[in-house]
């Protein structure tokens, strides 16, 4: 019988594996938006984003409730690392009543113990009512929390019911009862539960810790999770405490099969029948009332105490966790457990000491194991959710049952080991309870608060209202007209230069073209083949080295002509006269559709010779210079109207093209009576606006924040293109670094330490971007750039960089609607229609890999021109593409 016994109250791994699955199912049910009403284990959210980093400082009161006392502390944090802090505290005894009395009653109580606590201990500085004095409060009863300082009680336990609590803010009662004590320079900042504050009192410097676990009368356990995933709580970024309140679980039945008749007979005895399952096998509480069913039973079956009188076993309570503990703590002999047995009134055999030892092991063993199996559900699941291979953390512990049993230490590390491979917890005991760490809490939260003031003013002014971008786009349109109009065309800074493309595709143009891509990120030459089945290409790439792009403008053009003819020649074309298409990426005063007056080069090309000359001439001096007699350049464009016309030929509501790249710029269909500077009033010509020197002028100075002024001077042509420097790729990495550097100066990031590398100018890459505002947070990629850039981030810091990436990013896309939105308003004013229905060619590797930019471009412009309706495509290859069908259309139209 004995043995029956043990091994009913022993739990095979495999059950310990399948329960602990249970328990994440639980877990995952818990923080769901959907199922979280009839979750078990509760998942609260604790409103608690951040643990202590160490430079928390100042007086912190303390309020903790327990179970018939108050305790009062006043800790003084000196910033440096919470490794001394200074404690003062003071016990009060409760009232004989006040557990079951009236809800005020209770508040009034605690908040005379403040007072009294005040007016003993304290010096001049915390009693003088200018200095505010903020408080945390433990309170240690299931809460349903929508602030750190806003949580209604769900319901009382531990011997609580005072009236008139439950379904009220606790925070609110407590600052109301303090303020009537006239303690108003007491401010009540933070409530939390006390396993909260073992966590948070366990973190001290260098040393975070992110879970903690009462073993106590009661059990339960909190972590640090990933905010997007407590569904519950609004917060998206960053992490959140979250009190799993796991004792309840079990309670739709999932333990039943583990339940042995003592841990059933424990549970009808109990106040609350069928609730807490997990609890009552594991609380310090219910552990003693399970050996003395256990030996109710065994006594029953004569396995016991035969022939003694056991009347004393029938006394609920008789047994209470310090006989147990007593009764188990002493490895050899017995001799402490036949003087506990007789002081409990019975008389053990020398044998009956020896199976009461036996079953007091098994009880406090399983309770001790299944601390475990909750312990190792957390772990994997931050494991997964942080999406790490391995995971490391430290554990802060606490409770009777951790305190007081020698093994439970040694157990829960190997079972949890056994259960969780991938993770190793480190378990650190709490030294002054949940006290210290409330104190903590409170100081995090007033920290943050400061930190989140100081951050929204950095990132304030990039910012922009509704309002803001209706002014942008209302300033673009103006400058549009000045540059279409023939006498003010001269000084607009957005130069809406005529391109001489009169038509988009119509999807029949066919034939074989040339074209070459000048101004992007590579020189290319294609072959491109329009034909009834599509259209196909071959291009190769051709590097022009930085001493011809800077050189003389002869020089730069025979080596376009040579890589012509090394083109043709590789693709056999050398006997073929085709019509050559140019794309040609840099602002040109166009006068015919093969005659382009160059206006300044960009892009870091500065040959010599060029400015104000014809393109296609020198192109064509260059091949004669060659004796390259087969060739025929028929269209020179710039590659905003190649992607225009790309997405065209499939779409022919497309009449629009932008780039978002290395630079921007946009192009659109306008009517020709509109167009000043060409003569002409029938039909339409694409227009290249050249937006990117949009706000050149100083229009759009009051945008502009201290962050693009010191981008702009550092670039080679400061003062222009200053539309450009605040949406593409050039610029958006540069302009997140001087962000950081003020951030870090501020003391807002990296503890103040900015890196030499992060002194470099141009360092932090776009593309960065992309990665950091990847969804989901990859938090991984984040510390390798992060690293890369020898910095030492903090996942607070990584938290950070992705709201000023965010803001950066933002700002360009609706900038870019803005412009965009004045595009198509006017498209649609010209045609004098109600509502546009368009299209966009878009291309640039900013638009098209930054994961948040084409969403927030759309969203914006839906709000701006809300009478269009605009649909987007990338372009495949416009620059070459877009070239042939130029030529094609021209061909045709000739
Ligand atoms: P170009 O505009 O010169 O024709 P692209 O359209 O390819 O060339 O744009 C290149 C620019 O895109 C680079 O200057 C860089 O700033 C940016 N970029 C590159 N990779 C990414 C990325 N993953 N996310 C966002 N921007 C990127
Ligand atoms: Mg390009």
């Amino acid at each position: 019988q004995i043995q029956r016994a043990l091994r009913s109250l022993c739990i095979p791994l495999e059950r310990l594996h399948i329960m602990k699955g249970h328990m994440m199912q639980d877990m995952c049910k818990g923080l769901s938006r959907q199922t979280h009403t009839q979750a078990k284990v509760r998942m609260l959210p604790t409103y608690i984003c951040s643990t202590p980093n160490g430079t928390e400082k100042g007086n912190f009161l303390v309020v903790e409730l327990c179970q018939n006392l108050v305790r009062i502390l006043l800790v003084t944090l000196y910033g440096d690392g919470n490794m001394s802090p200074q404690i003062v505290y003071k016990i009060f005894d409760m009232p004989e009543g006040i557990m079951q009395g009236e809800g005020e009653a209770l508040f009034d109580f605690i908040a005379q113990c403040v007072s009294q606590f005040l007016a003993e201990t304290t010096a001049s500085d915390t009693s003088s009512s200018e200095e505010r004095l903020p408080l945390g409060f433990v309170f240690p009863f299931t809460c349903r929390q929508t602030q750190l300082d806003k949580a209604e009680l769900i319901s009382w336990s531990k011997g609580f019911s005072c009236s008139g609590v439950v379904g009220k803010d606790v925070v609110q009662m407590l600052q109301s009862a303090i303020n009537k004590q006239k303690l108003s320079h007491v401010d009540v900042v933070a409530l939390m539960n006390d396993t909260v504050g073992t966590m948070m009192t366990c973190c001290t410097e260098g040393r975070p810790c992110e879970i903690a676990v009462v073993a106590d009368k009661g059990s339960n356990c909190c972590f640090m999770a990933e905010a997007h995933l407590v569904e519950t709580a609004e917060e998206t970024s960053g992490r959140m405490c979250v009190n799993t309140e796991w004792g309840c679980f079990g309670d739709d039945g999932s333990l039943d099969d583990i339940l042995t008749p003592y841990d059933k007979s424990v549970d009808e005895e109990s106040s609350n029948p069928g609730q807490k399952r997990f609890e009552k096998l594991v609380g310090t509480l219910y552990l003693g009332e399970i050996v003395r069913h256990t030996l109710i039973a065994l006594t029953a079956e004569k396995a016991v105490f035969t022939g003694t009188d056991t009347a004393v076993l029938r006394r609920k309570g008789v047994f209470t966790i310090q006989h147990v503990l007593d009764i188990i703590n002493n490895e050899d002999g017995t001799t402490d457990v036949k003087r506990v047995l007789e002081v409990l009134g019975l008389q053990p055999s020398e044998r009956d000491c020896g199976r009461v030892q036996q079953i007091c092991r098994a009880v406090v063993g399983r309770a001790a194991t299944l601390h475990a199996v909750g312990l190792a559900a957390i772990l994997s699941y931050m494991c997964q959710t942080r999406d790490l291979e391995t995971l490391m953390v430290n554990v802060g512990m606490d409770g009777e049952l951790y305190k007081g049993y020698s093994r439970f230490e040694e157990i829960l590390q190997s079972v949890s080991r056994l259960l969780s491979p991938e993770c190793m917890a480190t378990l650190l005991p709490s030294r002054d309870g949940s006290g210290r760490g409330a104190a903590m809490v409170t100081a995090v939260a007033l920290r943050l608060a400061a930190q989140r003031c100081a951050v929204d003013e950095v990132l304030g002014p990039l910012r922009l209202t509704h309002a803001d971008l209706q002014k942008v786009q209302a300033l673009m349109r103006q400058e549009m007209e000045r540059g279409l109009g023939k006498n003010t065309n001269a000084t607009a800074s957005v130069r809406m230069l005529p391109t001489y493309v009169s038509h988009t595709p119509d999807g029949t143009e066919r034939g074989n073209f040339l074209a070459l891509d000048l101004g992007g990120t590579n020189f290319r030459v294609l072959v491109v083949r329009v034909a009834e089945e599509g259209i196909t290409m071959a291009s190769e790439i051709y590097v022009i080295p930085p001493a011809i792009m800077r050189g003389t403008g002869e020089a730069l053009f025979d080596h376009i002509i040579d890589c012509i003819m090394d083109f043709q020649t590789k693709q056999n074309l050398m006997t073929h006269t085709l019509p050559l298409g140019f794309t040609f990426s840099f602002p040109c005063q166009q006068v015919g559709l093969d005659k382009a007056l160059l206006l300044t080069w960009t892009k870091g090309f500065t040959a010599s010779g060029c400015v104000g000359e014809d393109v296609v001439q020198l192109l064509r001096d260059a091949a004669q210079r060659k004796q390259h007699s087969g060739l025929k350049v028929v269209a020179l464009l710039n590659d905003t109207v190649g992607t225009m016309m790309a997405c065209g030929y499939d779409d022919p509501k497309c009449e629009i093209g932008l780039i978002v790249g290395t630079g921007t710029n946009a192009c659109y269909m306008e009517e020709m009576r509109n167009v000043g500077t060409v003569e002409g009033d029938e039909g339409r010509m694409c227009i290249n606006t050249e937006w990117g020197a949009f706000g050149d002028s100083g229009c759009l100075d009051h945008i502009f924040t201290h962050f693009d002024r010191v981008v702009d001077e550092t670039t080679i042509n400061p003062g222009k293109q200053r539309f450009e420097k605040l949406i593409s790729g050039m610029y958006l990495g540069e302009i997140v670094r001087q962000i950081l550097l003020v951030m870090t100066e501020k003391q807002l990031l990296f503890q103040g330490r900015a890196s030499q590398k992060l002194q470099t100018r141009n360092i932090f890459q776009t593309k960065f971007l992309s990665t950091i505002e990847h969804n989901g947070l990859a938090l991984r990629q984040i510390r390798a750039i992060l690293n890369e850039l020898e910095l030492d981030a903090s996942f607070e810091d990584c938290v950070l960089l992705r709201e000023v990436c965010q803001a950066v990013s933002l700002r360009a896309a609706q900038l870019c609607a803005a412009g965009l939105a004045a595009v198509v308003e006017k498209i649609r004013e010209n045609r004098g229609l109600d509502q546009l229905s368009v299209s966009v060619g878009v291309d640039g590797t900013l638009y098209k890999l930054h994961p948040c930019f084409s969403h927030n471009l759309q969203k914006t412009l839906k709000d701006l021109a809300p009478k269009c309706e605009v649909s987007f495509h990338l372009s495949e290859d416009g620059s070459g593409k877009g070239a042939a069908l130029v030529a094609a259309v021209a061909s045709r139209a000739a």
